[in-house]
């Protein structure tokens, strides 16, 4: 299967190879036309992925996948015990596209480009060489966005949703929830999002954020009851179903098995689990270094103050799990929707940071600041 070793023109069977053909891979492929590579192929282990939902705070990075959302919403709601706050931007509507689209529209794009889309499961990779259950091939460049798996500990955002549809019109489609926290709290930080697409038409999500994964039931449950108790549905018909588990945390970079990109190359957020904007970000940081002659680099889409920020705030939640809806309502109480959507991209500056911090309660951050030695 390989040709390394040959003088002919090309050294390696591909100048790159981006294994996994998920969110940043394809993201990546889609642009091969930019990159400084020939001949360019993605290896993704699934035949068939399951379909699920992004919600996108858009930034300078997403434009082309806006215009495709199945949805956007320029209110949305932070609901506690508290009451409920509504927020709005018309410059950046919170948006929901569907991974299936976006996911499809790389492939054709990167199709159109000449990119091989290789079906295989890749076992061991070296600077050059990359195995799969269906033989070797070498690269002349890795690009990697395998996950790494969760380290043991780590806080998880992790999720169960039912897009349902009920039999009267029950949501207001003009405003989606992002997290109503009337629900059951004894697992962890738990909350109900809501992307209502009609008014009989629903993406319902129970989440927690806590480092211990639940049964199945235990999310199922929350949905049915929060549904039954705030829109007053009893019969509804599950039409699709999305479960995830994303970390929450900064997990150590990872060079050893070629350029990590996506989640791999830390592009997750940490303190809000958002991947796709930051994902978006990387790959246009990638691409524009390389346009530049420059070598392929990894390149974080955080500044590092906001990844501080992001340790503090689970530090605290971490300790302090029944405070975390108090936190979400005072901080969407200080912000504008502008704000929340700039923060939530990581396109804060330092006024903005300072308004987050002092919609903070003091005493719990700075016990976390002084345990986490500054
Ligand atoms: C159900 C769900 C809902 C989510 N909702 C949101 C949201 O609302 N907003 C948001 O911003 N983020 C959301 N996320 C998180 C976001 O989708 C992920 O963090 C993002 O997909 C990461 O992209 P990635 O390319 O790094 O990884 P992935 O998209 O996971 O891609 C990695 C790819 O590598 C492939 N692969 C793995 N091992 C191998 C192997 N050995 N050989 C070959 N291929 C391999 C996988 O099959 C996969 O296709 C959600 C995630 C899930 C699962």
């Amino acid at each position: 299967m390989t040709n390394q070793g040959n003088n002919d023109i090309n050294e390696y069977d591909y100048d790159a190879v981006i294994i996994g053909g998920g969110c940043a891979g394809l993201s990546l492929a889609r642009l091969a036309d930019q990159l400084p590579f020939g001949k360019v192929a993605v290896i993704e282990a699934k035949a068939k992925k399951q379909d699920h939902a992004w919600g996108v705070f858009p930034n300078a990075f997403t434009d082309d996948a806006i215009v495709m959302a199945r949805k956007t919403w320029a209110h949305w709601q932070i609901i506690t015990d508290q009451g409920a706050i509504t927020q709005s931007s018309d410059i950046r509507p919170y948006a929901c596209l569907e991974s299936k689209a976006w996911l499809t529209h790389c492939r054709q794009q990167a199709r159109a480009l000449g990119v091989e889309l290789i079906q295989g499961q890749v076992t061991d990779t070296t600077t050059n060489s990359i195995t799969t259950d269906h033989g070797m091939i070498t690269a002349g460049q890795i690009f990697d966005s395998r996950p790494n798996p969760i380290p043991k500990g780590m806080m998880i955002q992790h999720f169960i949703g039912h897009e349902v549809q009920a039999s009267t019109p029950v949501f207001d489609p003009d405003r989606a929830i992002l997290m109503d926290f009337r629900c059951d709290q004894s697992r962890g930080i738990h909350f109900i999002y809501v992307l209502p697409f009609s008014a009989t038409q629903a993406l319902v999500e129970s989440t927690i954020f806590s480092p211990q994964i639940e049964d199945n039931e235990f999310y199922e449950t929350a949905i049915s009851t929060y549904l039954s108790d705030h829109f007053g549905i009893t019969d509804k018909i599950i039409l699709r179903r999305e479960q995830g588990a994303i970390p929450m945390g900064i997990m150590a970079e990872d060079h050893s098995t070629g350029l990590p990109i996506g989640g791999r190359g830390g592009a997750i957020r940490p303190s809000s689990g958002y991947a796709f904007g930051f994902i978006q970000k990387q790959i246009s940081h990638l691409i524009n270094r390389l346009k530049s002659g420059q070598k392929p680099k990894h390149m974080t889409p955080h500044q590092n103050i906001d990844l501080w920020m992001d340790r503090i705030f689970l530090k605290v939640i971490r300790n302090n799990p029944k405070l975390a809806p108090r936190l979400f309502h005072a901080m969407a109480k200080a912000l504008s929707g502008d704000d929340m959507a700039r923060f939530m991209t990581g396109d804060a500056d330092h006024l903005l940071r300072l308004k987050v911090i002092m919609a903070m309660p003091k005493w719990p951050f700075l016990i976390a600041l002084m345990k986490s030695g500054g």
